[in-house]
């Protein structure tokens, strides 16, 4: 311990009904892997669920999925000019913004005799990736003239930095815009990829009016994974929400006040906390800190309260104090956020143990 309890058939499940779900609309699923540290176990659950592609930020991660025999279509979603060679040779398709390096992977495209696949990022206001509509046309003029690259698709992302709600109102935008960029340049795109978990609301609306419009693709970490969707982090009916599990080991135990005594000055990370005087209480600490995973985003089990953090230690209450005490060495379960899961994912320190 610390160690992070993974749920395969979970996570299956999930992905399952997900592509039932959006595949009843003739939505496909990108099976986003990112908060996994591409996890090769986890993208052949996601595949065995039924999606068509696992999409990652990291190309070291496409590179380890691919290395470890996961057959899918690999999804780039984060290029830069100077992995333009890896992303030609280990991924299928990449998500792209930027003339230079598209014309990157062209030059590499011929170069290794392979063809590149691209979709185009449109920016629709929540001012992370992407180009503005009006900038679009003349990107796709070049972009369908270079060698060994084909444009395959349009693709959009909200609720990601500046908080924008991936509404009808955007997604009706991004087909229209879709629709007008194929008329114009007399093209026909197969994946118009409308965004991610947060585009849940969305649908369930959409659906229900059999209106999705142009949109027949969503690349999805979140709800597949915590089986959430991600705009108002409700839980999506039938999903299981405790896939991954976080298990910290005890190491101390003791009754102590529940106000700091002494002269008082900055905590470690320089904060200057305000506690709350509650008189003796049971204190339990756990082998886990901010080094392990992003601890406001836990969640502990019943008859815990997390107090605080530092970078090797969270300190819990567990109770009045004179009560049993819970014992060194036994095991404080967490649930995870997707920042918890992705920082607790990507740590050396916690272990990963796949369990039925
Ligand atoms: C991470 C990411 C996603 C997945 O987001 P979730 O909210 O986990 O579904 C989708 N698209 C892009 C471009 C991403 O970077």
């Amino acid at each position: 311990m610390p160690r992070i309890e993974i749920a395969l058939s979970q996570i299956e499940h999930n992905t399952r009904v997900l592509c039932q779900r959006y595949g009843s609309q003739g939505i496909s699923l990108m099976g986003v892997s990112k908060a996994t540290l591409g996890d090769p176990a986890i993208a052949r659950a996601m595949v065995q669920g039924g999606v068509q592609f696992i999409a990652d930020s990291r190309i070291e991660n496409i590179q380890r999925m691919k290395i470890a025999g996961v057959k899918t279509q690999f999804v780039l979603l984060r290029s830069a000019l100077g992995q333009a060679e890896q992303t030609v040779l280990n991924a299928d398709i990449s998500l792209n913004t930027e003339w230079e390096t598209i014309a990157k992977l062209s030059h590499y495209g011929v170069m290794h005799n392979r063809i590149h696949q691209i979709i185009v990022m449109v920016e629709m206001g929540d001012l992370r990736e992407g180009l503005l509509p009006r900038d679009l046309p003349n990107l796709i003029q070049s972009v369908i003239a270079l060698p060994n690259l084909k444009l395959v698709g349009l693709g959009c992302n909200l609720a990601c930095y500046g908080g924008v709600k991936p509404d009808a109102l955007k997604m009706q935008e991004f087909s229209e815009l879709t629709i007008a960029i194929e008329t114009e340049f007399n093209l026909k795109l197969s994946i118009i990829s409308g965004g991610n978990s947060a585009n849940y609301e969305w649908f369930e609306a959409a659906e229900r009016l059999g209106e999705v419009g142009r949109i027949n693709n969503l690349r999805l970490g979140e709800s597949i994974l915590l089986g959430r969707e991600a705009a108002n982090r409700e839980i999506i009916p039938g999903l299981y929400t405790q896939a991954f599990q976080l298990m910290a080991e005890v190491i101390e135990s003791k009754d102590k006040p529940s106000m700091p005594y002494g002269d008082r000055c900055q905590d470690s990370f320089g904060n200057s906390p305000v506690f709350e005087n509650r008189g003796d209480r049971q204190r339990v600490i756990v082998a886990l800190g901010k080094q392990d995973t992003l601890v406001a985003g836990l969640g502990v089990e019943t008859g815990f309260e997390i107090l605080g953090s530092s970078s090797d230690h969270v300190i819990l209450d567990h109770g009045m104090a004179g009560l049993a005490r819970c014992a060194i060495g036994s095991a404080v379960r967490f649930d995870l956020d997707y920042g918890s899961l992705l920082a607790a994912m990507t740590s050396p320190f916690v272990q990963k143990k796949f369990v039925s």
